[in-house]
């Protein structure tokens, strides 16, 4: 696996050393920020490959930050993990809502860090499609683009998070097959975190918000999971 260049926002100097020495010891290059202002800046100076974004930082927090990440055109893709406090539950929603890719609660082991970490690189890299496959997903009114990272909707492009686009087309490239919220954490993740099967729900509601009227292309199959409707 690629070692992308973390960028480690993080206020308390304790934990900010302690998630670089963990980063750099498994081969990561690391720059840390210990405020909004300054990450943004260090951003806006060079991408990182990745954002791990503490949320209760002094001045802008860590939603605005990713907001105003999420706004831009050229940061708008960049694989962001939030670092939460227990009891920012409703924060944590807020973030994915935001387009954050996932999230890590404190005080966490090196290990759970790495495998999140890793568990976002690897899916960013297996979003490309492999050799042979077409790259382009029709159906119905939906047309989705893997390489490109596009889902189109009637002629418009749908502005969809990371793991928006990955649900989408893992539900798509099956019309009518059911997945369970396991299954999707699983594909989606390439690990299984039971803690985050939630994270999928508020995925769907933002999918379905996003696709309008064509909402009801996701099917919810109670007790079981989610389908895209195999008419289209
Ligand atoms: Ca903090």
């Amino acid at each position: 696996m690629d070692r992308p260049e973390i960028l480690v926002v993080e206020d308390e100097a304790d934990i900010r050393e302690l998630v670089r020495h963990v980063l750099e010891k498994d081969g990561f290059p690391v720059r840390v920020a210990a405020d909004g202002e300054t990450a943004l800046r260090e951003v806006r100076a060079a991408p990182p490959g990745l954002v791990l974004l503490d949320l209760m930082l002094p001045g802008l927090d860590g939603l605005e930050v990713c907001r105003r990440l999420r706004a831009q055109p050229d940061t708008a893709e960049l694989p962001i993990i939030m670092l939460t406090a227990r009891g920012e539950e409703s924060d944590v929603v807020a973030g994915l809502n935001l387009g954050a890719d996932d999230y890590v609660t404190k005080p966490f082991s090196p290990r759970v860090l790495l495998a999140r970490l890793q568990a976002v690189i690897r899916r960013r890299q297996e979003l490309e499609p492999s050799k042979g496959e077409d790259p382009v997903l029709r159906r119905g009114p939906l047309t989705l683009h893997r390489g490109r990272r596009e889902a189109v909707l009637e002629g418009a492009a749908l502005s969809l998070t990371w793991t928006e686009f990955q649900i989408l087309v893992l539900l798509a490239s099956r019309p009518g097959w059911v997945f369970t919220r396991y299954q999707i954490v699983d594909a989606v993740r390439g690990e299984d975190y039971a803690v985050t099967e939630r994270a999928v729900d508020v995925h769907m509601v933002g999918l379905r918000r996003k696709l309008g009227e064509h909402g009801t292309l996701l099917e919810t199959v109670r007790g079981v999971g989610y389908r895209f409707r195999d008419d289209a």
